[in-house]
């Protein structure tokens, strides 16, 4: 066997994505493009807002060049985020907590590499995004689940049962992939209460991890709460993937709270993590997001998108909750077995995830990053698709 074991196993266990993928290559070969629905992956196809374009193009005309600079990023760039993550989260911030990282799944990445001894456990939600069990195996961890409360809410006290002496972090992540529901101060306060309980029980510090990606992209005058104000002893870690539709250019940053315990020595053991990993995030992105700060794309076209996709699905008669943020559905299967139902849909020529690739057996996951043509057009079949089995 060529390959490592550890990577072949990850190999099997991203087939469900891999082979949607494949099977979606070969039914658009088949139909054309335009006939296909595809909403298996979150690749964010709104446009970057348009001071993206300018910004890059005086960055490279006038910027400091294409070297190596300090491994968490240039100066300038981390101070740019500090002040902004002071003013969203509400707390004092300063750039030697902020690593500038290729995305927010390098920063998670980092986080993990710089927290994790060998063996210790990581919480997550589930669902969850599937990559979560990847990152935290390569930091040498175990990840282990609890379910989602009501309408895919936080449940502290699902977290709170689930925590062990090996308990080393807490990862949430909200607005969330794959149900696009956002949690509330009171869901952030009570699971602050709940760590600070374990820490009481177990001696040891359990820190938050809040992967924020989709922060920017809520509906209905939705607000997510601070992190770093409910828990001192977290990390914030977010990207400009969606939120400017940046995906391919890979930036984004790690952020720890200074007010967090060993903040030091962790915001130390986080640059190691980066230099070894990546080195350094790309600079010209560094350097053009660091003055666009606070611009995000137009959310409202997203939005559109969502109230297209639940009035029809509505219509059809799927259950679901609607979400709040990010750019993902999560409807309940009509069928028990998600893998069976997402094999009808196929037939209709509808391209979606199992809820099993995200440990949420009995659903299934539609990304609405989508032309509106494609959910206008995909609805006669998942109407059809409903009525097959119902
Ligand atoms: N976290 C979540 C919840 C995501 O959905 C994604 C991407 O889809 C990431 C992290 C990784 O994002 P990035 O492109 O910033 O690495």
């Amino acid at each position: 066997m060529p390959a490592a074991k550890r990577m072949v196993a990850m190999i099997e266990n991203s087939s469900f994505i891999r082979k949607m993928f494949e099977e979606g290559t070969k039914l658009k070969a088949q139909y054309g493009q335009d006939n296909v629905y595809d909403f298996s992956i979150g690749n964010p196809d709104v446009p970057p807002p348009p001071e993206f374009k300018k910004t890059l193009l005086d960055v490279i005309e006038n910027g400091p060049g294409h070297g190596y600079m300090p491994n968490p990023g240039w100066p300038a760039a981390r101070t740019a985020v500090a002040e902004y993550l002071a003013k969203e989260q509400g707390v004092a911030m300063s750039m030697d907590y902020v690593m500038m990282t290729p995305g927010a799944s390098a920063g998670l990445n980092v986080v993990l590499k710089a927290i994790l001894n060998p063996g210790e456990e990581v919480i997550t939600v589930a669902p969850y995004f599937v990559e979560y069990g990847n990152y935290v195996e390569v930091a040498g961890g175990v990840l282990k689940t609890v379910p989602a409360g009501p309408d895919f809410g936080l449940d502290p006290q699902a977290v709170g049962a689930a925590v062990t002496a090996k308990t080393r972090a807490v990862l949430i992540n909200s607005p969330h992939n794959p149900t696009g529901a956002v949690y509330t101060k009171e869901q952030l306060d009570g699971l602050a209460g709940v760590l600070e309980e374990a820490k009481e029980k177990f001696g040891q510090r359990i820190y938050l991890i809040s992967d924020e990606p989709y922060r920017k992209i809520v509906y209905d005058g939705i607000v997510v709460p601070s992190v770093f104000q409910a828990y001192d002893h977290s990390f914030v870690v977010n990207s400009h993937s969606k939120d400017l539709s940046l995906a391919g250019e890979r930036i984004g940053f790690a952020a720890l709270n200074p007010k967090a315990d060993d903040a030091a020595e962790i915001a130390a053991s986080m640059v190691i993590a980066l230099r070894i990993y990546y080195v350094n995030a790309p600079s010209l992105m560094q350097l053009t997001v660091a003055r666009l700060q606070g611009a995000v794309v137009d959310v409202s076209l997203y939005q559109k998108r969502r109230d297209m996709i639940c009035q029809g699905l509505a219509e059809a008669g799927y259950e679901f909750t609607t979400p709040g943020g990010a750019f993902y559905l999560f409807p309940k299967s009509p069928l028990a077995d998600d893998v069976a139902f997402v094999n009808i849909l196929k037939e209709e020529r509808i391209l979606v995830v199992p809820g099993s690739g995200f440990g949420g057996p009995g659903y299934f996951r539609i990304s609405y990053a989508v032309p509106d043509k494609t959910i206008e057009n995909s609805l006669p079949g998942f109407k059809r698709a409903m009525e097959k089995v119902g």
